[in-house]
């Protein structure tokens, strides 16, 4: 039996004795490592106590807290793996993870126990409010605060994340303390990440961004978190200059350059900000640097494997690519069975310690997607640049098939994207009687500019083949996205399913 729990030993163990200010919340007040430790090892009674053993599983569906967080990793320091939910998911959602996961016990909002009860059936239901309050959060204050460990080996599961499940129903994926540990070290080396650094994290920690990347490599390193609840834009600016470093998803970055207050000015002392989950526009990047003198850090990643590629922190920040595989990681990119040529298009496929253990009781699905010599099939389309870098073209099932040709639906948006008026599209493609599929443009004007959809269609005849052209656009105030600022390309083809039907 192993004496060791590697990511708690790593993440939070050394905050016992740390006197100084781990977490900077909204309201100014802090918390320093050794209270927040306390909080981890009443978590841990707390859940000891709800009768959690090593091995099961803790869902919760919370407020982002400094109590939330010391509930992950007090759900690892006990052995047993962190099963976050996003806030947003109705109790009918929930009942689908809970069935699935069957944990132990499931945490939710006090407000929302009478509607989750009936899907929490085999779990115990506790509650937790924003505040620490909550029958959960009243054992927790009523708890020790000293706890011994439990020992995990590296490939024992800390976490389970579902993934957002675009298509399709969501899967779980298993997280090693081996799969998060490496991929915290690995990002807080090339990151540069040191105890002096001040964090604005903004992101949920229902997801493997602000959970794993944002959190763990903070953690790892001795640093400090401004944590906030969410982004809310005049916090954010107003908790800024105590900051070196940022994460995001990029509509935080839109946001910030929609406020003129965010200049060279406002961010003349942060060291890095680091864009992630969903593309950030070449245009954004560049207005990005424009206006502040700072290149944004893209990097790519997902659930299933955590951070994959990165820009370099020295070297070129190079706008629309993700930049190379992360040290010990291995992408290929692959078409019909072989690694493509470079500048071609396929499949990302990645193999490293960061890649998950499998789908939770989905041994069909695991089969389907990690092959068993561990490379894992990402969904993405990529292509790699001279130079290495990578591109992420979108995902394989966004691909457009329209006559039997394929249209990869970033080149068309690439084009609309400079089109007089537009600030962004997205392309997708829609039922055809006669082509199968056709392609179909929504196109979000600029702010206090209209969009003329017959000139900007016009305007890609010279530049695209005719089978890549879209067949019909309307214009939408904003793309529907999901929280964490990815488009919902689904939901349009759902919208829009009818518009060639004879
Ligand atoms: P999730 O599992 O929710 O983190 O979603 C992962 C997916 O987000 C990836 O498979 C990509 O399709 C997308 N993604 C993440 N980072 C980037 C990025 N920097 N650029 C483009 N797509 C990204």
């Amino acid at each position: 039996m192993p004496t060791s729990n590697p990511l708690y030993d790593a993440l939070f163990a050394p905050l016992a004795d740390r006197d100084s200010r781990l977490l900077i919340q909204a309201d100014g007040s802090e918390v320093t490592g050794s209270a927040f430790h306390a909080l981890i090892a009443r978590a841990a009674n707390a859940l000891r106590a709800a009768g959690v053993q090593p091995g099961e599983r803790v869902a919760v569906q919370i407020a982002k807290s400094p109590e939330a967080l010391a509930i992950y990793a007090a759900t690892v320091a006990i052995g047993a793996a962190f099963l976050p939910l996003n806030t947003a998911y109705t109790p009918p959602e929930v009942g689908y993870f809970l069935d699935n996961a069957t944990p132990r016990l499931f945490l939710c909002e006090p407000a929302k126990a009478a509607s989750t009860a009936e899907v929490a059936r085999l779990s115990t239901l506790m509650t937790l409010d924003s505040k620490g309050g909550g029958s959960f959060g009243a054992d927790m204050s009523a708890a020790a605060s000293d706890f011994t460990p439990e020992g995990r080996a590296p490939s024992d599961l800390a976490a389970i994340l579902y993934t957002s499940g675009t298509t399709g129903r969501s899967k779980g994926a298993m997280l090693t303390h081996a799969n998060l540990l490496s991929n915290a070290e690995t990002l807080a080396g090339l990151w540069r990440f040191t105890s002096s650094d001040v964090l604005l994290h903004a992101l949920p920690i229902f997801h493997t961004h602000g959970l794993f990347v944002a959190s763990n490599v903070s953690l790892l390193t001795g640093g400090t978190m401004i944590f906030l609840p969410g982004f809310d834009l005049e916090t954010v600016l107003r908790l800024l200059p105590q900051a070196t470093a940022l994460m995001g998803v990029p509509t935080f970055y839109t946001r910030l350059l929609d406020d003129s207050r965010f200049d060279r000015a406002a961010t003349a002392h942060m060291r890095l900000f680091v864009s992630g989950s969903a593309p950030l526009l070449a245009e954004t990047h560049r207005q990005f640097e424009d206006r502040t003198g700072h290149r944004i850090l893209e990097r790519y990643g997902m659930t299933e494997t955590n951070m994959n590629t990165s820009n370099p922190y020295d070297g070129e920040r190079r706008a629309g690519t993700v930049g190379i595989p992360l040290p010990g990681v291995e992408l290929r990119i692959m078409a019909e069975g072989r690694e493509v040529a470079q500048g071609e298009v396929g499949v990302i496929e990645v193999r490293g310690p960061n890649v998950f253990a499998g789908y939770w009781q989905m041994p069909e699905k695991t089969r389907e997607e990690l092959r068993e010599d561990g490379w894992f099939i990402t969904g993405d389309l990529g292509q790699r640049d001279a130079d290495g870098y990578v591109q992420i073209v979108g995902r394989a099932k966004d691909l457009v098939i329209s006559g039997g040709f394929n249209i990869y639906p970033i080149e068309v948006e690439m084009l609309l994207d400079e089109a007089p008026g537009v600030l962004e599209s997205a392309v997708v493609g829609l039922p055809h009687p006669d082509f199968g599929e056709a392609v179909f443009a929504v196109l979000v004007p600029k702010k206090g500019e209209t969009v003329d959809v017959g000139a900007v269609l016009d305007g890609l005849r010279d530049k695209l083949a005719r089978f890549k052209q879209p067949k019909a656009a309307v214009v939408l105030a904003e793309l529907p996205r999901n929280t964490m600022g990815k488009v919902q390309k689904a939901e349009l083809r759902k919208t829009y399913a009818e518009w060639f039907k004879p």
